[in-house]
């Protein structure tokens, strides 16, 4: 990066941080670009890798699929200088992220515990998977990991009956730190197998034993609460900026593609595999149980898809056609209390390569049966910042298609 860039970037980092010290995004706007041809595609693929002025919400693909880039509302000519021309459709499609941010959460710090009518704090959460290991003697807490920052990652073991040790299912979510739909489903899910009447719940639930690490990137998730609403990485500082993408950092074909090398880049792949504290720990817990697992998930928020492995390779391997098959039966179930739409895929085919995930690795190092990641709700009209009304319905559709998964999968396995 030259002087000129790094003087761009910290003026689109910082001078918008208000007196309670958190980065603002009044009159950010959010454009859905779609190239229309191959030039464009690379002209928006520049714009992302050698400014990194413009957060990219949603990653280039390629020619006729659509792009989410944010714009500060100082770049706004700018960025259409950038996409002039008629190669591109562009359609704006939040028209102020800060008025987005400002409604999410309306009720956030009244209530005590989890209560799924708001977002939560990191001390919230783990407090309250620390009552529930107190409550519930089917519940046990782990360490799973530290973080560049000293926090320990918390977690949270259930098993209902000894026997089911094998049949070990682990969700995984807020990898991401400004998803927070992600933890929001997976504490929900995990509130509903203690307390749910439902009887496909509790089959599930009493079936299998169950692993919940709620916040895999604790330092960046507390970053997105107390100072960036979307901050994405973790916050290891490197030379010209601070964090690694988490997701990309796994070592099972590291750097691959769809990573950059860029410290500034949303997508920093980090300098090598497992340089993150958060997923090197992570990786060795997950190491200590991986014989035992039976499902593998991993939440992230947004696109409403649900991808099979792998993000490297657009490759059909392993037990793809079972996965693929029962992942169109499992959005079928998910369509049916909400009629919220799933597209189901390979990470490649569907949205774009992206080396160094967690599920590539867990699924390429231990062979896990069923391994899938869910691109939660929405399609894109509030993106990131999906409205804590959206959490309970986001929950149970999810929840009715994880039913579906495991329900199915017995049949199989
Ligand atoms: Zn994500």
């Amino acid at each position: 990066m030259n002087i000129i860039t790094t003087v761009l970037v910290l003026t689109a980092c910082c001078y918008h941080i208000s007196a309670d010290d958190k980065v603002r995004y009044d009159n950010f706007k959010v454009y859905r670009v779609v190239p229309k041809s191959n030039e464009a595609v690379e002209i928006l693929r520049a714009l992302e890798e050698s400014d990194n002025v413009y957060d990219f919400w949603t990653e280039v693909k390629g020619v006729g699929h659509p792009v989410d880039i944010m714009v500060a509302p100082h770049l706004k000519y700018r960025f259409s200088d950038a996409l002039a021309g008629s190669q591109f459709d562009v359609e704006e499609y939040i028209s102020d992220v800060q008025k987005l941010i400002d409604n999410e959460n309306p009720k956030a710090g009244r209530a005590v515990g989890l209560e799924w009518s708001s977002y939560h704090t990191l001390d919230e959460i783990n407090q309250w998977l620390r009552d529930l290991a107190s409550t519930y003697s089917q519940v046990s807490l782990i360490a799973a990991g530290r973080s560049y920052q000293g926090r320990d990652i918390l977690g949270v073991k259930v098993s209902f009956k000894s026997g089911n040790q094998d049949r070990t299912v682990f969700i995984e979510s807020n990898i991401h730190a400004r998803e927070w739909i992600s933890s929001a489903v997976s504490t929900y899910i995990l509130n509903e197998l203690l307390t749910s009447q439902d009887s496909n719940v509790r089959q599930i639930a009493e079936s299998h034993d169950w692993i919940f690490v709620p916040i895999f990137n604790p330092d960046g998730f507390v970053y997105s609460h107390t100072t960036d609403r979307m901050w994405r990485k973790t916050r290891t500082p490197y030379s010209t900026c601070a964090g690694a993408d988490p997701n990309r950092n796994w070592g099972y074909h590291f750097n691959e593609g769809g990573t950059s090398s860029s410290p500034c880049s949303e997508t920093y792949r980090g300098p090598y595999a497992f340089s993150e504290l958060s997923t090197n720990t992570l990786s060795e817990y997950i190491g200590t149980v991986a014989p035992q697992l039976r499902a593998y998930i991993a939440f992230h928020s947004y696109s409403q898809l649900l991808l099979l492995p792998y993000g490297y390779s657009a490759a059909h391997q392993d037990n793809y056609n079972d996965l693929y098959s029962v992942g169109v039966k499992a959005a079928s179930s998910l369509a049916q209390r909400y009629n919220t739409r799933f597209q189901v895929g390979n990470i490649v085919e569907v949205l774009y390569v992206a080396s160094g995930g967690s599920m590539d690795w867990v699924k390429g190092t231990f062979g896990t049966p069923i391994t899938y990641t869910y691109e939660l709700r929405d399609t894109g009209r509030y993106g990131f910042i999906l409205p804590a009304n959206q959490i309970i319905p986001s929950g149970q559709e999810t929840l009715d298609s994880l039913v579906t998964i495991l329900q199915e999968f017995d049949k199989i396995l």
